[in-house]
């Protein structure tokens, strides 16, 4: 088979929690070591098969969840296992999702297997709002993962912050992010609480005393300028980043770049196609084949998904009357127009749908 030279990013998906989160809806099942067992030999028969159907170099392998971080000493093997079917390029992103509440002997085992960026989902630095998204973790297991992880060795980390939790406030989400800063990451990524069906806070949804989406808007925009004063470039909607430290496997599918996933839940993009594999745990470990999910990449998904992040779109992309628009914008504090391109300013970013969506619509 014809060997690409352009990088495919990579994501595994391991679906396990030791507790499932209130407000959590990625798939995810309670660990047990013995389905766990059944799956890992699934993950790497499915490795092995991947490797073997497309020869692609790979400079970029996202571990996500799940919980990456209950596979502890397993991580060697499952690297080993990309490295033996897959051509990883020398530089490859390696990024592994941790919990705060991990067995610090995980870090020592990712950094043997050549993992060099760690993504923790810290959330609050706040044991009372912790406790009440349903985290194992205290603020202060956050502060001692992450100084393990950089005892182990680890050069970049990034952390995430939750917005528009029960009972937050604008100085409640000013304090996490101080707390969030005060362990210097190098990336950090802020989220605004959704509530999705299928989660506990579903249930409950009308007792838990949100903010309002203004509540909501006045969190995320306070965070940014906070993050920003502090050096990180706001380069997503969700996500901030030291120089040069922006997450390389996320940026690809935010480039409409190729990605394969592999695991229950993972989706893929490659070719033009796009396929997933079910959530289903069971299935995966009976070797369920991905799901075919219709063709992607198209003008229209580049765009959208390139006026995500802080680089923009040029302005020759758009048609007149679409450009006519992104200054309407721009006077409402909504876009940037600046040396010939269109970006999302932090104030559009938090209408980022309804904004490109009117722009879309003129252009196609
Ligand atoms: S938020 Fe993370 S740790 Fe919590 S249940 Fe979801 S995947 Fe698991």
């Amino acid at each position: 088979m014809r060997f690409l030279p352009d990088g495919l990013g990579l994501y595994i998906h391991i679906p396990f929690c030791a507790k499932k989160c209130k407000y959590c809806d990625f798939y995810s099942a309670c660990f047990c070591e013995s389905v766990y067992k059944n799956f890992f030999t699934a993950l790497v028969r499915e490795i092995k098969t991947w490797g073997k159907r497309i020869n692609r170099a790979v400079d970029t392998v996202y571990i996500g969840g799940g919980t990456p971080s209950v596979m502890g000493a397993d991580i060697i093997p499952l690297i080993n296992a990309i490295r033996e079917n897959f051509s990883l390029l020398p530089g490859a992103e390696i990024t592994t999702e941790c919990n705060p509440s991990l067995d610090v002997s995980f870090l020592e085992s990712a950094k043997s297997a050549g993992v060099n960026r760690l993504s923790f989902g810290v959330q609050s630095g706040d044991d009372a709002r912790l406790k009440t998204l349903g985290r194992t973790h205290t603020a202060a297991d956050a502060a001692f993962a992450v100084n393990a992880a950089r005892k182990a060795g680890f050069e970049n980390i990034s952390l995430d912050i939750m917005l528009a939790t029960p009972e937050s406030t604008v100085k409640s989400a000013k304090a996490d992010a101080n707390f969030i800063c005060s362990l210097s990451p190098e990336h950090i990524s802020a989220y605004i609480l959704k509530i999705e069906p299928n989660t506990a806070f579903y249930a409950i949804k009308d007792k838990l005393n949100l903010p309002d989406d203004d509540g909501a808007a006045r969190q995320y925009l306070a965070v940014c300028e906070l993050l920003e004063s502090r050096g990180y470039s706001h380069y997503e909607i969700s996500n901030f980043a030291r120089a040069g430290k922006e997450s390389r496997h996320n940026l690809k599918y935010w480039r409409c770049e190729e990605y394969l996933g592999i695991g229950p839940s993972a989706h893929s993009f490659i070719s033009g196609e796009r396929f997933y594999y079910p959530k289903d745990l069971k299935a995966f470990i009976g070797k369920a084949e991905p799901v075919p999910d219709g063709t992607g990449g198209g003008k229209e998904e580049k765009l959208m998904l390139s006026l995500r992040i802080s680089d923009g779109v040029p302005t020759n992309r758009f048609s007149g009357e679409a450009l006519k628009k992104a200054r309407r914008f721009e006077t409402a504090g909504l876009i940037k127009i600046s040396d010939g391109r269109i970006s999302l300013t932090d104030k559009g970013m938090l209408v980022s749908n309804s904004v490109i969506t009117e722009l879309l619509y003129e252009d196609l």
